[in-house]
């Protein structure tokens, strides 16, 4: 567990400096990113009879394009300003318009409108919060903002594995992009620090928390969420050494 000499949430929106958030799409690549979810979040989201869905993190708006152009309302949320202005130009691109919200997690409900059947977190952005109390405020914050029966989808990186020094990046799920590589320059049980190298020679460094998948499925099941399921690099049946993402899927009674 940590304590509250953890580093703030107050942090995040620093480490997104315009010169990573410029080349965040050169990571995902959005084509290849695509091809690798094999639709999985729409058919989860369409599974749980969702039709407004809040992406509270939205990061350059890949979700929250992608989940528009499959049907879905959308709001797309993100504490960043670089990353809101980055979803603007990607939405107004693909001639998507829908309502882009700048909120902290911990004051979403100050911001956004009403309740959502649906809210996804995605892309390992959970781990932002090193505090226990303030992903404990995050989650009730999420429950509030779903209607009942509504599902939480978050996810994030294997840090299970990644914390018994076996980080794996196949390349081959959500940072597709060719030619940038993510390593693991530090890992212990309170911080992971995440090198990020891009084809011009910039490199970059994100610090999270490495949640356990245990850790967060039981804070899932404190906030009040119901029937957790947990899928690695989006399959139910997974090995832990040899998978880079895990996803939780968690629904409010
Ligand atoms: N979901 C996107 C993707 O998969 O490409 C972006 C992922 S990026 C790793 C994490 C995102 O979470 C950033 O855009 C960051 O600004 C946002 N974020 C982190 N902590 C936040 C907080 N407390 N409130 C709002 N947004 C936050």
């Amino acid at each position: 567990m940590t304590t509250d000499t953890a580093p703030s949430a107050d942090d995040f929106a620093g480490q997104y400096v315009r010169t990573l958030v410029d080349h965040w799409d050169d990571l995902i690549d959005w084509d290849r990113r695509r091809e690798s979810e094999q639709g999985f979040f729409v058919d989860i989201l369409a599974g749980a009879g969702a039709r407004r869905v809040l992406d509270v993190a939205a990061g350059t708006g890949y979700h929250a394009v992608t989940l528009a152009q499959a049907g879905f309302d959308v709001t797309a949320v993100d504490g960043s300003a670089e990353m809101i202005e980055r979803t603007r130009l990607n939405a107004a691109r693909h001639g998507r318009t829908f309502p882009i919200v700048r909120s902290d997690w911990r004051r979403l409900r100050e911001n956004i409108d009403g309740r959502y059947d649906a809210i996804v977190c995605l892309g390992s952005s959970f781990p932002h919060l090193f505090r226990e109390s303030e992903r404990r405020a995050v989650l009730a914050e999420f429950h509030e903002a779903l209607n009942p029966g509504g599902v939480l989808v978050v996810d994030h990186r294997n840090f299970d594995a990644i914390r018994r020094h076996r980080y794996r990046s196949s390349g081959n799920y959500y940072y597709c992009g060719a030619g940038a590589s993510v390593s693991v320059a530090h890992i212990d049980d309170r911080l992971c620090r995440f090198r990020y190298e891009f084809p011009s020679g910039d490199t970059h460094h994100l610090e999270v928390y490495p949640i356990l998948s245990a850790e967060l499925s039981n804070l899932l099941v404190d906030s009040g969420f119901a029937s957790v399921e947990e899928f690695g690099d989006f399959d139910r049946d997974f090995d832990e050494d040899a998978t880079d993402f895990i996803i939780h899927v968690a629904r409010k009674p």
